[in-house]
């Protein structure tokens, strides 16, 4: 297999060229977004309901899509060989072009050691979802089919109010290791059997291989703008 920023750059100019999208999907999409695969995890009836009412705009997704593959490519003209990294990803994932950006990636050649996804909240007591999990699992699958070594990478997802997490990524950036406590930092390895099963259910509904899942509980449903037509809705 080539070089994988080669690989990152090739593929990236086919998706900006408008070469590279995938044929058949659900909504006439040609492609995926990593932030659509995490909202399959919250509520896929939910995510099903926004784009077959009409609610998602698809012209401003594809400008927004081609933003950040522009940014792909500005980084991969000047790749990082040892360092810390932020670069959209885009890659082919069960046939399925799909865009999602980590928040940094630190790579030593090929060999991928550490990624990071931070999200901000102001909530007590911050969580780490599954659909943040399912998200991690995309991107290291991600830098693994573009050829990158992710075998012992290690992920670290974490939550929590800005300066926290401000605090905790400067502590792994400079030792390696979070032990900030007022944040939530949960650390993933890459797992190939798991991502595959996990990836290849979520574009099953892409490739309109299954209906959605509709996943309701009293809280998502009581905020859910599809409350009142959704016959999954849980009051
Ligand atoms: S009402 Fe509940 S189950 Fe139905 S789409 Fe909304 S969140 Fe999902």
């Amino acid at each position: 297999m080539a070089n994988p920023w080669e690989n990152l750059k090739g593929i990236a100019e086919e998706f900006y060229s408008g070469s590279l999208r995938a044929r058949g999907l659900r909504f006439g999409l040609g492609f995926i977004r990593g932030s659509e695969v995490k909202q399959q995890f919250y509520c896929e009836q939910r995510l099903d309901y926004a784009y077959s009412r009409g609610d998602v705009d698809l012209e401003h997704r594809e400008s927004i899509a081609r933003r950040i593959v522009s940014l792909t490519l500005g980084v991969v003209k000047r790749p990082v060989v040892k360092g810390w990294i932020r670069v959209p990803l885009i890659a082919v994932i069960e046939d399925v072009p799909v865009i999602a950006s980590p928040d940094a990636i630190l790579v030593n050649g090929d060999r991928v050691e550490v990624v990071v996804k931070a999200f901000i909240t102001e909530k007590p007591n911050p969580q780490v979802y599954r659909s943040d999990t399912v998200l991690a699992y995309l991107h290291l699958a991600m830098l693994h089919s573009l050829g990158f070594r992710v075998n012992s990478s290690k992920y670290y997802i974490v939550r929590g109010v800005k300066d926290e997490v401000f605090k905790a990524l400067v502590e792994l950036k400079n030792n390696g290791r979070i032990t900030e406590s007022n944040v939530k930092a949960v650390r993933i390895v890459y797992d190939e059997v798991r991502a595959r099963e996990i990836l290849s259910w979520a574009m099953a509904y892409w490739k309109k291989l299954r209906p959605p899942k509709p996943m309701p509980s009293k809280a998502k449903c009581s905020t859910c703008p599809y409350r009142e037509v959704c016959p999954y809705s849980i009051r």
